[in-house]
């Protein structure tokens, strides 16, 4: 072995060892915070190559200092149901990385929430939006409230009271939360409704995803959705490959699931399935997206409805099943996690080609190893779904402008970030011979930004 190959072998293995025992001090710091653990484990066993030749951000203790968030907020959120008791809930919003611009990132109501669910969640955004090249830091927030159920007017009464809290600790230079699971138009009107209530001012900019007649921008409701498929025909191209007479299998049936469904359609895939947590429907003729809409965006119904208008569909029970249909392209829009190994092995012996990640972490890490051990193209959820958040950007600077742009714009602008971040994902990834490897590429490329933004910036 020659010399130099030696000395790179053992500056790795030191690199290695001090990723190891951050890892480990981080989970004692942390414990049972699975998703956070799971999310840093992640991004640390990617950046060892970037460590390896840049050394000063070990010296400066970047990592250290990006895994602990700058702040993370607590409160009761109490409010009262339609049969006049008193319930009482837990808010979250985690303050992560202000290094490159105020924190910013959406809000989910979901029972599962917890600071594990939202820390990870925070930690990731701040990669994602780094990805986007919009001057955005991370956040991120919620609540463990259940929103499924509830009536209109307990929806708003729960609105109001978190924000009453929240309203503290954001504003739009400061942090500037938009929605997640759970939280869509309706949510962010009332929320609007209340800060403005509460501040005497009209600060448009302190919240995205607004309706459109009072700052919100068009086509941030199909950002996500259509940013994923972008991106995805764009890692397809690379082989040769397209959406275009593709079979698609696409979880979830909220926005997200949603607009990624429309974006492929329109690209010439047929869309054969989709879900939502009580189980998912088939239908060989191509899912009818009105039909979802209808269901999700109007009536506020489960998927099991979508049988009903058409009887050659099918309907089953259960979430891990829809990984078994055979497709060219899989689209997990749902939650986090919802791949498993299992999920991942059925999808690789039907012959998968591509998964593109729309939900946020929703493939574990042994499913990503699967994806990776035979030559899937994968596309990982920080660069791949980050049109959501880059649209909320452009909604933040349409507000300071007091201006409003199109629908094709804006589209435009969407197209163009996410081409960039697969060009910069894919260039980090060649950079540090991974080639094609675009977990570790996005994971690089966020990062460089960002450390490099606190190393200028001081130890604070
Ligand atoms: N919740 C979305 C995400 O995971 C959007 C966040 C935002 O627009 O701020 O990126």
């Amino acid at each position: 072995m020659k010399m130099l190959e030696r000395v790179e072998e053992n500056q790795t293995q030191i690199v290695k060892d001090y990723v190891n025992r951050l890892f480990e001090s981080v989970r004692m710091r942390n414990p049972n915070e699975w998703e956070f653990l799971q999310a840093v484990k992640e991004v640390l066993d990617s950046l060892v190559p970037v460590l390896v030749k840049n050394p000063i951000y070990i010296k400066h203790a970047i990592l250290e200092r990006m895994i602990e968030p700058e702040r993370l907020i607590t409160f009761r959120v109490s409010w009262v149901d339609d049969k006049g008791n008193v319930k009482v809930n837990r808010g979250y919003r985690v303050q992560f990385n202000s290094a490159i611009g105020p924190y910013k990132g959406g809000l989910r109501f979901h029972p599962s929430v917890n600071a594990s669910i939202i820390k990870f969640l925070g930690f990731e955004q701040t990669f994602k939006n780094s990805l986007t090249g919009q001057p955005i830091g991370g956040g991120k927030g919620g609540s463990d409230f259940d929103p499924k159920g509830k009536s209109d007017l307990e929806i708003m009464r729960f609105c109001q009271s978190f924000m009453t809290e929240l309203s503290r600790h954001i504003g739009p230079d400061t942090d500037v939360p938009a929605g997640d699971i759970g939280v869509g138009a309706r949510e962010i009107g009332y929320l609007f409704g209340q800060y403005k209530k509460l501040k005497n001012a009209y600060e448009a900019g302190v919240l995205t995803g607004k309706g459109i007649g009072y700052g919100g921008s068009l086509g941030r409701k199909e950002a996500t959705g259509y940013g994923l498929v972008y991106f995805v025909e764009e890692m397809l191209k690379s082989q040769g490959l397209s959406f275009k007479g593709s079979t698609v299998v696409v979880s979830g049936s909220g926005n997200v699931s949603i607009y990624a469904m429309e974006k492929a359609v329109q690209f010439g895939a047929k869309v054969v399935s989709c879900s939502d947590s009580n189980g998912y429907v088939y239908d060989s003729n191509g899912i009818n997206l009105d039909t979802v809409k209808r269901i999700k965006e109007i009536e506020n119904k489960r998927i099991s409805e979508y049988v009903k208008d058409h009887p050659g569909a099918v309907y089953q029970e259960g979430c891990l099943g829809i990984w078994a249909i055979p497709c060219d392209i899989a689209l997990p829009c749902a939650t986090q996690n919802e791949i498993n190994k299992e999920a991942a092995e059925m999808l690789v012996s039907n012959g998968v080609k591509a998964v593109g990640e729309g939900a946020n972490m929703p493939s574990t890490q042994e499913a990503i190893d699967t994806f990776m051990d035979h030559s899937v193209l994968f596309a990982p959820a920080k660069a791949a779904n980050a049109g959501g958040v880059a649209v909320s950007a452009l909604e933040m600077a349409q507000n300071s402008a007091r201006l409003a742009w199109t629908q094709e714009e804006v589209d435009l602008k969407l197209q163009e970030i996410m081409n960039d971040i697969y060009r910069k994902s894919m260039k980090a990834s060649e950079e540090y011979e991974v080639p094609g490897n675009l977990v570790v590429g996005a994971n690089i490329a966020g990062f460089v930004k960002v450390a490099n933004a606190m190393i200028e910036q001081g130890i604070i």
